[in-house]
């Protein structure tokens, strides 16, 4: 091999580097001769002093000041640490410290996650596309539209299938997609029979051109219950419009509860319980996440025996966007007419009570594999310990969820990462930063390479971590039992 060029072997596509230039994933480069990461290794002291957004990191169990690191502690975290993919060898860094008089070591890396995905929330009533219909960007297949939740739509962007399963542009396609979701930056997303959307983590969603600004106050049948008693006796009817369950107070529990008189009103779909129907109208971006304009086309004629000339009904959205107030004239027909200032006043509660509509991207992705080689000599140990709790799991600093069952499935809100925390391969698939903490006793008991803990004085001392990247994190000195990590 010329002089001038040295082969990374941090992921397995293995790049030829020129001197002066950077690999594939632009997170390698050869600087002088050198193999060096060249984003800084990132101290959550070092971020806060920078004025990066920061987050908690001790356990609950632990008084907390409001400060990311607790006294003079130091968490270093594996952004910029490198990469060991497939891991053949120890981590990158295992550093020791000691918190509160007790030996502890964190073993970062840069996992590289084949085995990975988004959950994005949309909080919106609008109707994004049908359940299991495929999100798009750029025109290829990323993800599906999955379970609604309350107020929200759901997508379910990556994973294996489309990261592998398809065409080299569909992997390619679906690894940026991933990586701009989760270094919360803007993406355009389409979904069959649906909707445009840009979703950006941390900001509101834009459906189809418009900006959401209201995550709806509750269902029909909720804001039924929660405003029932400031629309007693300023109004006869209320229609509470939603997709998904349309709320009456009058038939209402908690209009009885209160004796709200019977109303003959009609309502198309089908009733669920009283006051509560379902499929009132289709699904859509009109009221209350259905189709429709007009809210009368959800009702048939009031029954003649029950309604009466001048019956006040108000029809209103889940998130109070949109409302009507009518009367009924002599032919129990409603008819249009200006919203009285007294249920103005309900109508901009509604309104109020709904909080900003966000997009919100959780990363999700598989720690369970050879990653634990770079930890222990024997990986169902570190699993194991993860279940049991003696081992911490963080991402970039970021408190994770890890799913129950096998494996260390784990979730992380990407906006609690430090900003640019994410990179990729082009193998391809997202790199995402990964930090185990635990007692130096458990990690030697779980068969942890004990002979390659480095203090983290050593780390915050070395200003680049190229050797170490190369070297794959081993610390040419003999390990110390631990450190007090600096200010
Ligand atoms: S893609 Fe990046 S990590 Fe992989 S070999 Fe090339 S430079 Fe190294």
């Amino acid at each position: 091999m010329p002089e001038d060029i040295i082969r990374c072997d941090a992921c397995p596509v293995l790049c030829y580097i020129k001197r002066g230039m950077t690999g594939a994933c632009d997170r390698y480069a050869n600087h002088e001769g050198q193999l060096v990461r060249v984003d800084p290794q990132l101290v959550l002291d070092r971020a806060k002093s920078h004025g990066a957004p920061l987050v908690r990191f001790l356990g609950p169990d632990r008084d907390w000041d409001g400060g990311v690191v607790k006294g003079s502690e130091a968490f270093v975290t594996a952004i910029g640490a490198g990469t060991t993919y497939p891991d053949y060898k120890p981590a990158p860094f295992i550093v020791s410290s000691e918190i509160d008089g007790v030996d502890t070591v964190t073993v970062v890396t840069e996992g590289i996650f084949s085995y990975c995905g988004v959950k994005v929330k949309i909080d919106t009533d609008r109707h994004l596309g049908p359940e299991r219909n495929l999100v798009r960007a750029q025109g290829e297949p990323v993800g599906h539209v999955t379970t609604g939740e309350y107020g929200s739509q759901m997508l379910s962007l990556g994973g294996v299938t489309h990261l592998t399963g398809g065409t080299k542009k569909e992997g390619r396609v679906t690894c940026e997609t991933l990586l701009d979701c989760c270094n919360r930056k803007p993406v355009e997303l389409a979904i069959d029979d649906g909707a445009r959307i840009i979703v950006e983590a941390g900001k509101p969603p834009i459906v189809n051109g418009a900006r959401e600004e209201r995550m709806r106050v509750g269902c029909g049948s909720a804001a039924i219950g929660m405003f029932a008693r400031q629309w007693f006796g300023k109004v006869d009817e209320v229609i509470v419009v939603d997709d998904h369950i349309t709320g009456v107070l009058s038939e209402h529990q908690a209009g009885k509860l209160l004796g709200v008189r019977e109303t003959g009103v009609r309502i198309k779909g089908r009733r669920s319980t009283p006051g509560r129907y379902f499929q009132v109208a289709e699904p859509g971006a009109g009221w209350g996440g259905t189709n429709i304009t007009d809210p009368l086309s959800i009702i048939d004629p009031f029954k003649p025996n029950l309604a009466w000339p001048h019956l006040r009904l108000l029809m209103v959205s889940t998130t109070g966007e949109q409302f009507a107030y009518y009367e009924l004239d002599e032919s129990l027909r409603p008819i249009e007419q200006q919203l009285p200032e007294t249920l103005a006043e309900s109508v901009a509660r509604i309104r109020e009570n709904c909080e900003p509509a966000l997009s919100t991207v959780l990363f999700m992705g598989g720690a369970g594999g050879s990653l634990r080689a770079g930890v222990t000599d024997n990986p169902v140990k570190l699993t194991r310990s993860v279940k049991h709790r003696f081992t911490r799991v963080t991402c970039g600093g970021a408190p994770v969820y890890v799913w129950p069952g096998g494996g260390i499935t784990f979730m992380v809100d990407v906006t609690l990462v430090p900003e640019n925390g994410f990179g990729y391969v082009p193998t391809p698939a997202l790199v995402a930063p990964i930090e185990f903490t635990l007692k130096l006793e458990d990690y030697a008991a779980l068969g942890g390479h004990t002979d390659h803990v480095r203090p983290l004085s050593s780390l915050l001392a070395n200003g680049r971590n190229g050797e170490s990247a190369q070297n794959g994190g081993v610390s040419a000195s003999p390990p110390k039992s631990s450190e007090k990590a600096p200010r």
